[in-house]
Order: C-alpha cells, then structure tokens, then sequence
C-alpha cells in the first residue's frame, strides 16, 4: 500500500561531509519501508533520528532529496498534501482556537467545498465515532486535553482518509489517560481500517499499539518487525539496547571452546557454558562480543550448581509489581552492575551471596567486530 524507496532527507544545511560519528548527516538516509494495506505502523527511535521527517514527507509536507514514495501504484513525490487522502494528528493537535468543534471537524470537508450542512453532518456522525459529540459547540480551550485529542482525531478522520498520520498525539496526555487513549486509537484504526503511521519515542506505546515497529537511528531502519520480534530477536546492538525497560544487560566478553567442544563465553567476572541448544559454529570462536540478557530472563537461586553463576546482591529497588535486584561480581571484575527482575515474594537483600541462572537459552551475543549485529 505504501512505499519507501530509498528515501534521502538532506536540509539544506551546511554540515561539511556528515556528522561527527561518521554518518552521511542526511535526516533520512536511504530508508526503505513497506506498509501493508489497513496496517498501523510505528517509526519509533531517539530524537532526531529521523521519524518526523520521514512522517513530513509521507504528508507531502516535505520533499525528499531522493528516492520515491508510492501509495499504492501512484507515485507521490510530488502530489500536494491535500491530494494525498490523508489525516492528520500533530501533537499540538493544532486545533483552530476561534472555532467550535463542529467547525474544527468540518473544516477539511468545507475546504474541499462540501455544501455546510453535509459538512456538519458528517462532524456529527464522526464526533459520535470518538465519542465527543455533546461537545460539538464548544471552542477548544473549554476541553481537556484528552477531548482536543479527539477532536483532531474526529477532524483528521472526517475526510476518510486513507492514510492516518499520526505524530507523537498522546504526548500531551497524563500517563493514565495515555493508556485509554491508545486503545480507543488502536480500536478505532481497526473498525475503519485505515492504514496509520505513528511517530513516538515512547517505546511502550510503540510495542503496544502497532502491528510493526520500525526502528530508526541515524535515519537508517535498524529493524523494522512485529513488536514481539524486535524484543526477543534485536538484529543488532543498537535495537537490544533501545529496546526493553530496564535495559538489557550487556557484558564485554569472548568466545571460548576447550579441547572437549564445550563453548563458553568468558568475561572479566565470571563464564558462562553455552548450552547444546545454542552451539555457535567454528567460525564465531574467538570473538569479541556483547553477551546481552534482559533482566526478566535471569533467575536467582540460593544454592550452588554447576551452571549457576555465584554473583553478591548490591541493591535493590522495590517497584511495586517486583523488586529490581542489582548484581555485582564477587571479585568486583566487571564494570557494570547486573540487573534483574524478581517477584516481590523473593526474600532476597543486599549483600546476600546469590546464583544467578539465565533462563532457558534466553541470551543474545552481538559480534563487536561487525557493527553489534546479533550472532
Ligand atoms: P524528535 O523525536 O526529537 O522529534 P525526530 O526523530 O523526529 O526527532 P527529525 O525531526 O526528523 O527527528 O530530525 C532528523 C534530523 O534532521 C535531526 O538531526 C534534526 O536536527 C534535523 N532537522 C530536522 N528539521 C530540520 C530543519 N528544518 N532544518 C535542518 N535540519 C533539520
């Protein structure tokens, strides 16, 4: 339905040859992305990776330098925003304050010169849809932010747009209302079957609305996959350590086989037996990695075994729903701290002398010498 060939933002500023980390300094820098029919897709990343702008050029708001979007078979470069069948929801919402809501919500439509009463009639229906038509005479400033939010989703809806694009829209919301917020969108995207893009930074939101999440950074995809996909099989570096609250754990370490065939990944505080579930090949032995293992997937136990890593608790910080359990390495060799989740049932505290268990296989090691991608 919609397509991203190699997309290129440069502005029209002088940077010199690119950015000081060795990128080109492109905002977007040949991004290739497709979205299916009726899909809800998240461009999701750290601030000024990329999202608005590749939303901008979406919109028709801005051109790229290079490359080619296409809704549909129809080449759009250079159709005009009002042309493109699209809604819009900016985080401002951008709501014009002189206007009632019915005026708000009609205004697309009358701007596309459908007669008044259609106009107002099709606010009305729409109103209903999000739930805000006892409010239709209302200027802005007498709603709360949750109802300016619907009101820009009833006016970005009004047209039937094809397309929904959605920028940041909750970021003005408490975190409760967020949370209803975002159902009522997810839902509502469903029963009309729009095709929408989200702009946010907000990686819960992101997993939790969308059917896939596109990763920027450095306005490249890092990884573009169903939420569940992102999280349990990051492509690289750069999406295990985004991804995830707490962070994943990573550990500088290397790639051990002895004269036995046993594989173990050595680090400065402690080793780790690969299990048989995950033997890597011969020519990943002797690399330098980052052993990742997210917190909810190391368990603790109080008694010694020999796949048990012996670790001492530093400290821990109640979270309500459980404890986050900080670990060090008896010998004080490693530069970070571990962390883990636990139940809050788990009587554990400080300086206590623990054993650590990654559950399952449930580890990650990205390859140093390749830009951190997943081994
Ligand atoms: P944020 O989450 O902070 O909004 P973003 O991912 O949406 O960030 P963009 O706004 O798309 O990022 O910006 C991408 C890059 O382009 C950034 O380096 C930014 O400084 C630069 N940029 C954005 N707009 C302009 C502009 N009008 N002129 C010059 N550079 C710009």
């Amino acid at each position: 339905m919609i397509t991203l060939k190699n997309i290129v933002k440069a502005y029209d500023v002088k940077r010199g040859s690119g950015g000081s980390d060795g990128s080109s300094g492109n905002a977007v820098d040949g991004l290739d992305l497709e979205i299916k029919k009726g899909e809800f897709v998240a461009l999701l990343g750290p601030s000024g990776c990329g999202k608005t702008t590749t939303l901008m050029m979406l919109a028709g708001l801005l051109k790229p330098t290079s490359g080619e979007i296409y809704f549909g078979e129809r080449l759009v470069n250079h159709v005009e925003p009002k042309d493109r069948n699209i809604g819009m929801v900016f985080q401002s919402y951008a709501l014009y304050p002189h206007l009632t809501v019915r005026d708000n919500i009609a205004f697309p439509l009358r701007e596309r010169k459908m007669p008044k009463p259609a106009a107002f009639e099709r606010a009305k229906e729409i109103s209903r849809i999000v739930q805000i038509d006892h409010l239709l005479d209302r200027k802005p400033a007498q709603l709360s932010g949750g109802q300016q939010q619907r009101v820009a989703m009833a006016r970005a809806l009004a047209k039937n747009p094809e397309i929904l694009l959605l920028d940041e829209p909750m970021s003005n919301l408490d975190a409760r209302l967020k949370l209803d917020v975002r159902d009522e969108i997810r839902k509502l995207q469903r029963e009309l079957g729009v095709t929408t893009i989200i702009v946010t930074h907000d990686q819960e939101e992101a997993l939790a609305i969308s059917d896939r999440v596109a990763i920027l950074n450095g306005g490249k995809i890092q990884q573009y996959a169903p939420p569940h996909e992102l999280f349990s099989q990051p492509v690289n570096l750069f999406v295990a350590s985004f991804l995830g609250n707490p962070p994943m754990n990573l550990i500088p370490g290397s790639i051990k086989q002895d004269s036995n065939g046993i594989q173990s990944i050595v680090t400065k505080g402690f080793s780790y037996t690969i299990p048989a579930t995950r033997q890597l090949s011969a020519e990943h032995i002797g690399k330098a990695v980052q052993f990742g293992i997210r917190p909810h997937d190391i368990s603790l136990t109080g008694v010694s075994d020999p796949e048990a890593i012996p670790m001492r608790v530093d400290l821990i910080e109640h979270l309500g729903s459980g404890k986050l359990v900080k670990l060090i390495d008896p010998a004080h060799q490693l530069n970070s701290m571990i962390r883990l989740l636990t139940d809050n049932e788990n009587a554990v505290s400080s300086g206590d002398t623990v054993y650590m268990r990654i559950r399952g296989d449930k580890f990650h090691l990205f390859d140093e010498t390749n830009n951190g991608s997943n081994l």
